[in-house]
């Protein structure tokens, strides 16, 4: 097993602990042993990484597109060199199988690749004026320094969507990435500093988050902020950045329903959307968890459901065989007992699961819940764990109007056969992003984000870019 480093702030392009020695324990949520300290930054560090941000932003914004792209391209194929090494330190620190690692880190050097590409196509316009001597155009500028906090659950995935988004645009950052799993976004961070970023463009700070998004957000130097958590955190740096006038993408929870109709492939429905269930223990914003399926293919369904999870390989990430790890952090263990009592209390059937597994580490039992209420809590609050809740309908707008009652509109998924149903629910369904018949989320050109309470903004496709850049009209005569 490899060693878990000290992690360490990147300030103004050196690596250095916190100026007053502070340190929080990493634990491996697999054994809940400590394995390693991330530097825990002071008011003093930040305002060092404050003034180097401003100063990164002068120099970047001033370096052609052509050549952020170039190294940024650089810092892609760094990350894919060391992406065994970086995918281990992420399972030792967040749990999640290897395989899944690996990919989240080979999926962050294609993010790069792709923003890098974005980079040189931050287009202005040239509008037709009403007299000929009148030239009038936009031109996109980055917005400025970027403060960017982010969670545990994708260590890599969700600081590379806005450091890559931002340094393409021209912008420079900190990073308050997640103090539970700091070494692989600082890795990341490595592989643009290797790359040879200037000093001050990227800056990577950890410590107590409510201090420092409370600091960093009213603060002068910060333009423009991002979050990724939880929808409660979120209205309140959301309400925070208002405040101050400062532009924000707030990425936020999701309670994902499935319509399942009768006239689906209930092989691929169940080939497909039951594994993504477990995937990451279920702690991802898009995870599919309220399951509407159809009166005729309920029960077969809600069967092959406990059939899979009574299969799955839980175990620790660094065993080639383990197909789920534990939950990343203790305290999602008894949140999870509480919503599954809580579910069985109000009438839903317990088909299989509903515990934590052994005593050492935080691993929890693929759970399949079954008829569910309404009213029960899990049925409103996202799980954010390997809780699946098998429901049923009769009529599709039953099914529409049950995936629509939630103040959450991130993902949703379907499966049907019918293109008038799929057409339907295109229309109808309120999400930011509907699958239907397959997986089709996260990739680096397609836009990903919320509506509701679930968020605002998008954190791929080329909107993605324009959440870091102004639109600055000039208007002159010739
Ligand atoms: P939490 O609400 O305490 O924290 C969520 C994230 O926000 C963490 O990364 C945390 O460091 C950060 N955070 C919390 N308060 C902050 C503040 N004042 N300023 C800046 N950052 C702050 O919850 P948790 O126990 O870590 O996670 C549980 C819940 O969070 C889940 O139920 C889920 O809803 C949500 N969550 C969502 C995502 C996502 O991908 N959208 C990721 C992780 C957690």
């Amino acid at each position: 097993m490899n060693t878990y480093p000290d992690v360490q702030l990147f300030i103004d392009g050196v690596w250095r602990p916190a100026s007053d020695g502070r340190v929080i324990p990493v634990v491996d949520p697999a054994t809940a042993e400590r394995i390693g300290t991330v530097a825990h930054a002071s008011r003093d560090d930040l305002d060092q990484a404050l003034a180097a941000a401003a100063r990164g932003f002068e120099l970047w914004r001033r370096t052609a597109a052509h050549d952020r792209a170039r190294l940024m391209r650089k810092a892609a194929d760094i990350l894919r060199a060391r992406a065994e090494e970086v995918a281990s330190l992420m399972v030792r620190e967040n749990g999640k199988p290897l395989a899944q690692a690996r990919l989240e880190t080979l999926a962050g050097a294609d993010i790069i690749d792709w923003f890098a590409g974005e980079a040189p196509r931050a287009y202005g316009q040239v509008i037709p004026s009403r007299a000929p001597e009148i030239v009038q155009m936009t031109m996109k500028l980055p917005v400025g320094p970027v403060a960017a906090f982010t969670p545990w659950n994708f260590p890599i995935n969700q600081v590379v969507r806005k450091l890559s988004a931002a340094l393409a645009a021209g912008c420079s950052i900190i990073v308050k990435a997640p103090e539970e799993t700091p070494a692989s976004p600082a890795e990341l961070i490595r592989a643009f500093a290797d790359a040879g970023l200037p000093a001050g463009v990227a800056n990577l700070v950890f410590g107590i988050p409510a201090e420092i998004s409370e600091y960093l957000i009213p603060h002068p130097v910060i333009r423009k902020i991002s979050f990724t958590g939880s929808t409660p955190v979120g209205k309140q740096l959301a309400a925070l950045a208002g405040l101050h006038m400062k532009r924000a993408t707030m990425e936020l929870g999701g309670h994902a329903p499935v319509i399942i109709a009768a006239d689906a492939d209930l092989d691929l429905a169940a080939a497909t959307i039951i594994p993504n269930k477990f995937r990451n223990a279920g702690q991802v914003c898009v995870s599919p968890t309220r399951f509407l399926v159809q009166e005729a293919l309920a029960d077969a369904f809600a069967d092959r459901f406990v059939a899979a999870a009574r299969k799955l390989r839980v175990g620790h990430g660094l065993d080639p065989e383990t197909e789920m790890g534990p939950l990343a952090n203790e305290r999602r263990i008894p949140a999870l007992e509480a919503l599954v009592a809580d579910a069985v209390e109000r009438g839903g059937r317990l088909l299989t699961g509903g515990r934590r597994i052994g005593n050492e580490g935080w691993f929890f039992e693929p759970t399949v819940l079954a008829d569910v209420p309404v009213s029960a809590r899990i049925m409103n609050e996202e799980p954010f764990g390997p809780v699946a809740i098998v429901n049923r309908f009769s009529a599709l707008d039953e099914a529409i109007a049950e995936a629509n009652r939630l103040p959450f509109a991130l993902a949703a998924f379907a499966f049907t056969r019918s293109t008038a149903t799929s057409t339907r629910l295109s229309a109808e369904v309120e999400a930011g992003m509907l699958s239907i018949n397959h997986l089709g989320l996260a990739l680096p050109e397609i836009p990903f984000g919320g509506m509701k309470e679930s968020g605002y903004g998008t954190e791929g496709g080329s909107e993605a870019l324009e959440a870091y850049l102004e639109t600055r009209l000039v208007t002159r005569r010739e």
